[in-house]
């Protein structure tokens, strides 16, 4: 592969993804010569869209809204292009009914008979007064026995067999907070998410990376594995393409990699994405619906209710079946498997890194957390200001 940079780079960020797009970006901003290198054949990470054989705009990586409550975070995105307001709805099939998900009265009134609905209904909202989300968790453990069986149902229902599915491990096993990103919700509001800001990109996710990574401080080459060039030296130093670097060093990717695995490999989810092109005008109900309880899958997507694309008598779908990640050709490190056990692997990694004081971990593989886009984007936003306060400090003591 013919290297697209030549001279002297301040910046060197590995992966082409929110982290690394944004940390590129603001390092340019703010006068740094920056070199983005992406080991897949394209920018934007796992948001990368691209029209499939159908002309069908599909997530290649598995299904993305954008959503947050940072307002700092929303600002910053629409500066690269125009955002519609979508607001994500899932269904689930649940006791052969399709009911929306999060579970909330509307599913609570279509699995149980009405005047039940109701009682609990007024029972819930009395006991969780002022809270429209909570999570199923908490419905388990409160002290009312009628609270607390929905808990069980719900639970039982929605939570349990998805869970087995995604994680390969009983539900009991995984982490508190990973099914606690799904609420129940005590009303009527049927979006997936309760964020105030929540968009699609009018023109698909890759435009707006081409546009972060638009910068003439920024050069980008794809299919480029930094590890190819990349040596970190026993000293503290590191070598970038043959000579000594003592730039930023950004890296996005898995950062047992970085080490040869020498703690040993850490464990990560991944997915087999099994897309669909069918000759119809539409094909379910929803964006999304869950399967928790049968079949192999977890969700299906229809790309076109996700992006608002107008395209009759044709749709794509997009069924996602879960497995353990091996380091094998092909295979995605998806999800990060949040618990104390990994979390201390991740540390002893981190903890070795830090001897190369110009390395810095950013994003959801490097620092191991089940981040959303925005928590993605808000992190790089930090972490170049500090960086970018830490040079200045050197500098000025240097003075
Ligand atoms: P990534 O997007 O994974 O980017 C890392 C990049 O680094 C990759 O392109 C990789 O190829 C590259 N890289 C790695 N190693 C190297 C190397 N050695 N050299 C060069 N390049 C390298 N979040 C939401 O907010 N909303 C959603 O609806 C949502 N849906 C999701 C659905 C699925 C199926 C998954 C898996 C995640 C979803 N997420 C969602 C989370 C979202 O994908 C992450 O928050 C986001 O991808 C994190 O960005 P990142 O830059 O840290 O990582
Ligand atoms: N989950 C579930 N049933 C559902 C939806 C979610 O059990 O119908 C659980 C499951 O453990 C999942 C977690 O909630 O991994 C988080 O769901 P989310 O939709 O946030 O997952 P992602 O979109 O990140 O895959």
């Amino acid at each position: 592969m013919m290297k697209q940079w030549k001279g002297k780079m301040d910046a060197i960020v590995a992966g082409a993804g929110f982290a690394g797009a944004v940390m590129a970006r603001e390092l340019a901003e703010a006068g740094k010569r920056v070199l983005v290198l992406e080991k897949r054949e394209h920018i934007g990470g796992n948001m990368y869209e691209e029209a499939d054989e159908a002309g069908i705009r599909v997530h290649v990586y598995g299904p993305h809204i954008f959503h947050t409550n940072e307002e700092r975070v929303f600002r910053y995105i629409q500066q690269f292009g125009q955002w519609n307001v979508y607001e994500h709805r899932v269904k689930g099939k649940i006791k052969g009914k399709e009911v929306p998900i999060p579970f909330n009265f509307t599913s609570l009134e279509a699995l149980f008979p009405l005047e039940q609905a109701e009682k609990i209904e007024t029972k819930l909202l009395a006991a969780f007064e002022g809270k429209t989300r909570v999570t199923v968790l908490e419905l388990m453990e409160h002290g009312d026995q009628e609270i607390a069986e929905l808990g069980q149902f719900v639970f039982d229902h929605v939570f349990k067999g998805y869970t087995a599915k995604q994680w390969g491990m009983p539900v009991l096993q995984v982490d508190r907070s990973v099914i606690s990103r799904v609420p129940v919700v005590l009303g009527r509001d049927d979006r997936y998410f309760g964020d105030r800001f929540q968009a699609m990109p009018a023109e698909g996710y890759t435009k707006i990376f081409e546009n972060i990574l638009a910068h003439p401080n920024i050069v980008c080459q794809t299919g480029m594995d930094v590890m190819d060039l990349l040596t970190l030296q026993p000293d503290g130093t590191m070598r970038f393409d043959g000579v000594d670097f003592k730039g930023i060093f950004i890296y996005t990717g898995m950062p047992d990699v970085l080490l040869q695995n020498c703690f040993g490999c850490l464990p990560y989810r991944s997915l087999r994405l099994e897309f669909e092109i069918l000759q119809q005008d539409d094909f379910q109900s929803a964006s999304v619906v869950n399967y928790p309880n049968s079949e192999e899958f977890t969700r299906i997507t229809e790309f076109k209710k996700l992006t608002g694309q107008e395209k009759p008598g044709v749709t794509t779908i997009l069924r996602e079946y879960p497995m353990a990640f091996t380091a094998k050709e092909g295979q995605e490190a998806y999800y990060p498997i949040e618990n104390p056990q990994n979390r201390e692997l991740h540390g002893m990694y981190e903890k070795a890194l830090r001897q190369w004081e110009n390395l810095y971990l950013c994003g959801r593989l490097a620092e191991y957390r089940y981040y959303n886009m925005d928590g993605v984007i808000l992190r790089a936003l930090d972490l170049a200001r500090e960086i970018l306060q830490k040079e200045k400090v050197c500098q000025t003591a240097k003075v």
